[in-house]
């Protein structure tokens, strides 16, 4: 039996405590963390903003309550301001004021990720909001009734900034969305996908203002433009979604960490300091397609990391098998999922990799039901033909077929294998030459 500190309880520290607890084994757990609430669902923020849902109480799964019936001691609005790894004590400030000091056996460090915000000028002036944090998102739906918030710059235009744009166009609010990029969602998807997603967001009344670097913020007192290298944009909001970092300032002096500040982890989420362990936004994860550590900041990884930790934190072997990145997003009807990496981006890195595209209907052609098209890629290595990557758009729900090729990367399958692969048909559902047979079938 040995006593578990865990530092930060959102999705990772709430999974490693879940995982814990479960075992039911007597391991003692105390837990810390600074913010009032816990497990807030920031998937379902824009929903929330937009108005697709009507109130937030969904989007928490958990609490102080739940986690202490099942055995841990918690502590909310409580910061750790410093770990003494030698001593194994993690000093905090509780919600009273009170200093305590909590010796550990095991640590587990689930600090999470901040968003970045760039140093520019007016960044402090009212109405410049981030979007990270329950209380953030209640911030901005308060400031959307105002009706002098007429438009809206949001800054960045990957998956959290296009979801926003939506949600504000959906309160019918002018919303301009500013990307250093030439397109949208740049990291996750290749130049045709993006264009879609482009067109989408210009089809629904959204001004792109892609290819333009956001250099000041202007206003007296509170926003009232937004200049970038090329333009300036009269605005009343400005949202910055330009990305997130690991939040490590407590162990970034002692333990090894990645150019970006995220805790380096082993396949058993234990860091370089023995007995801590570093989990979700704060650690890297092993990216299978490229073979190399990487910063991933996902819900999904959160989870998967935290319960790796939590048994090995419990003396239980568990390692990780690695992570795709797999990722999706809606935005009106169109649906894009994505998995591993896209070609432009192997590229960048170095890696030798060819594609096989197709496009063509869902279901059969004699369906006489809705039947879109949908576009897929594949990437893979050039020289073992192993897959390393796959994108896919459509206003069709083919969500569920990229955790194949999820699958497919993580299991190192090549191109080749897909080819024959057994692939049911059924009218109703897709096609006797399905897209993904197609694709496999057309590489080179
Ligand atoms: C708007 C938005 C949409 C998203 N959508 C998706 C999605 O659709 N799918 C997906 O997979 N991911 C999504 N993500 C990413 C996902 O939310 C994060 O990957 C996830 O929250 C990481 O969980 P975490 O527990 O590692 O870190 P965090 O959520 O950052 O939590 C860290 C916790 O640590 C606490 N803490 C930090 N420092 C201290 C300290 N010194 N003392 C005490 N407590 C501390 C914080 O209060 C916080 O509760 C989204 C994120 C946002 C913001």
């Amino acid at each position: 039996m040995s006593k578990i500190v865990v530092v930060g309880a959102n999705h990772a520290g709430t999974c490693a405590i879940n995982t814990i607890t479960g075992f039911n084994e007597g391991d003692e757990v105390v837990v810390f963390d600074q913010n009032s609430n816990i497990s807030f669902l920031g998937c379902g923020m824009a929903l929330w903003i937009g108005g697709q849902i009507s109130k937030p109480d969904g989007l928490f799964y958990s609490d102080k309550q739940k986690l202490e019936s099942q055995g841990a001691k918690v502590n909310m609005n409580s910061k750790v301001e410093k770990v003494d790894f030698e001593k194994k004590v993690v000093c905090a400030t509780l919600e009273d004021g009170k200093k305590v000091e909590e010796s550990y056996d095991k640590l587990i460090l689930a600090t999470g990720s901040l968003p970045i915000v760039p140093a520019i000028p007016g960044r402090d002036l009212e109405n410049v909001q981030m979007v990270k944090l329950f209380q953030n998102a209640k911030e901005v739906i308060d400031k959307l009734k105002n009706p002098d918030i007429k438009t809206i710059a949001v800054v960045g235009a990957g998956y959290i900034g296009v979801e926003l744009a939506e949600a504000f166009e959906r309160h019918n609010k002018k919303v301009i969305l500013v990307d250093i990029a030439k397109t949208a969602l740049s990291s996750y998807y290749d130049e045709e996908f993006s264009q879609l997603m482009d067109k989408n967001l210009s089809d629904h009344g959204i001004q792109l203002a892609f290819g333009e670097t956001v250099k000041e913020i202007k206003g007296n007192g509170k926003v009232e433009s937004i200049v970038t290298d090329k333009n300036e944009y009269q605005c009343d909001m400005v949202i910055l979604a330009i990305g997130f970092k690991p939040n490590t300032e407590l162990g970034k002096e002692y333990l090894e960490t990645m150019p970006n500040g995220a805790y380096i982890v082993d396949d058993t989420q234990a860091t370089s300091m023995k007995d801590v362990y570093a989990i979700g936004d704060c650690a890297t994860v092993r990216f299978n397609a490229t073979g190399e550590k990487s910063y991933i900041a996902l819900a999904t990884n959160a989870v998967r990391s935290g319960i790796i930790a939590a048994y090995n934190a419990c003396g239980k072997k568990l390692e990780s098998i690695g992570v795709q990145g797999s990722n999706a997003i809606a935005i009106y009807d169109l649906k894009m999922v994505s998995t591993g990496i896209c070609e432009q981006k192997a590229k960048q890195l170095g890696m030798d990799v060819l594609c096989t595209s197709f496009e063509d209907l869902q279901k059969a052609t004699f369906i006489e039901t809705t039947n879109p098209k949908v576009k897929i890629k594949i990437v893979y290595n050039a020289k073992t033909r192993v897959i390393v990557g796959a994108q896919m758009a459509s206003t069709y729900d083919m969500s569920m077929g990229i955790h194949m090729f999820s699958l497919a990367i993580q299991e190192k399958v090549t191109i080749d294998k897909l080819k024959l692969l057994d692939i049911f048909f059924l009218p109703h559902f897709n096609q006797p030459y399905n897209y993904i047979t197609m694709a496999a079938l057309s590489a080179k």
